[in-house]
């Protein structure tokens, strides 16, 4: 029996394989792309609150650099992996290339679920965690950011951390070591929403391909934490209708549409959308396969595969998580004419703003949010026309279309520099 593939590093290995080969490039392109730069791994240490001590395994992939410094997130998660984490850091490379910020990819985690630890243990936590990774990352080194149970308040004690162990203070010069801060030290406005702000944009210029409008149109989203709480409530702002959500728990369906914001303020409150009232209870199961028009799996990786792909019956996917549809399901959802923005398109509104957050801190200047909204918006609708005309000359779809875009610019860079 053939298995599925489901290792999120041999996926991404072969994407970017099959894209080398495609575009004709040179051996030593895939030889240096087929693996991180740099792979750290390290033992964090942390005094918890009964007194005890325990350590914690983190590491930080720096996949590719050639387009500047390393950047992407640092998710803490029982379940995090070294391939995992390379993995991430490689879709990071990519993603980075594709919006063309001058970003490599660098992805991080630590094995913890911290939903089991108090605040002030995920704070001591994550300043131990800043001590072992200072050596390797800086602002114009590598720049983590929030990611899955990451989040504003992580990224203040990691830069703080930082600021204090290099002495750059909160000026300029140390500022940029992490992005998706609060805004009071040194955040940008509209950074927590960009990734969902990103998923919507590029959702709407594909709706526009086929035909069809935000208005009115149905929707369900997988994972209701950053990405998938802040898709839901865009996309109701815009005029569609969240008929269904959920999170690790379960999730909602009311055909009449659901209060995105409302849910959210339960799911703030309670710590999860289901104990939201007005709905009916249905599975995660349940809701990928639901007859909607936009789907958005805001989860985790591998969500949609082969055993499902051929009960979808939306429209549009919109993949706001990272490596949430594998490539066996992605050639079923291709034979069934579901069109897919995927995830290194959809989802790359939330570096976009990092790269602006980190220009901020580089000038000690602010924008206002419309500024900020209105930079993101353009080059998320370039980034689109960029993928959507290599798929339509190549004739490949918007993935593929998207490696190709992306691996195009980082090799030519790397050519240039002298590396291949
Ligand atoms: N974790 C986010 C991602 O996967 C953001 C990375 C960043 O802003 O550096 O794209």
């Amino acid at each position: 029996m053939v298995t599925e593939e489901l290792n999120p590093l041999k996926i991404c290995q072969r994407q970017i394989k099959e894209a080398c080969e495609q575009l004709g490039l040179s051996a030593g392109v895939y030889e240096i792309l087929k693996q991180p730069q740099q792979f750290i791994e390290v033992s964090v240490p942390v005094k918890m609150d009964d007194g005890s001590v325990k350590t914690y395994l983190g590491y930080r992939s720096q996949h590719n650099n050639a387009l500047g410094p390393y950047k992407g997130g640092l998710r803490y998660h029982p379940d995090v992996t070294p391939d995992e984490v390379k993995a991430l850091s490689f879709w990071m490379t990519i993603k980075c290339a594709v919006v063309n910020v001058p970003y490599g990819g660098g992805k991080g985690g630590l094995v913890v679920d911290p939903r089991e630890l108090s605040d002030d243990e995920v704070e001591r936590l994550s300043r131990s965690f800043m001590r072992k990774l200072a050596p390797f990352v800086g602002p114009d080194i590598d720049s983590p950011a929030p990611d899955v149970f990451t989040n504003s308040q992580v990224m203040a004690w990691l830069a703080d951390e930082y600021c204090q162990l290099t002495g750059s203070g909160t000026g300029t010069s140390g500022m940029g070591v992490v992005t998706g801060k609060p805004i009071n030290f040194g955040g940008s406005v509209g950074r927590t929403e960009a990734t969902s702000r990103g998923c919507i944009v590029t959702t709407k210029e594909m709706l526009k391909k086929i035909g069809m409008s935000m208005e009115g149109a149905t929707v369900a989203v997988q994972g209701y934490g950053n990405v998938g709480g802040y898709a839901a409530i865009l996309a109701e702002e815009a005029g569609a209708k969240v008929v269904a959500a959920s999170d690790v728990y379960g999730g909602i369906y009311n055909s009449d549409g659901l209060p995105t914001k409302e849910v959210w303020e339960v799911t703030a409150e309670t710590g999860s959308l289901t104990n939201y009232d007005n709905a009916q209870s249905i599975t995660n199961e349940e809701l990928l396969e639901m007859d909607v028009d936009i789907l958005i799996p805001a989860a985790i990786e591998n969500q949609i595969t082969s055993a499902n792909a051929g009960n979808i019956k939306a429209t549009v996917i919109c993949e706001g998580a990272n490596g949430p549809t594998t490539p066996e399901a992605d050639e079923i959802l291709a034979q069934s004419d579901v069109a897919v923005v995927p995830d290194i398109l959809a989802n790359a509104g939330g570096v976009t703003v990092s790269y602006f957050e980190w220009v901020q801190n580089n000038y000690g200047y602010y924008w206002d949010e419309e500024e900020v909204n209105e930079r993101l918006q353009k080059i998320m609708v370039d980034a689109f026309h960029d993928v959507y005309e290599m798929s339509q000359k190549q004739k490949v779809n918007m993935r593929q279309a998207a490696y190709l875009v992306a691996v195009k610019r980082v090799a030519d860079v790397m050519e240039v520099r002298g590396w291949v």
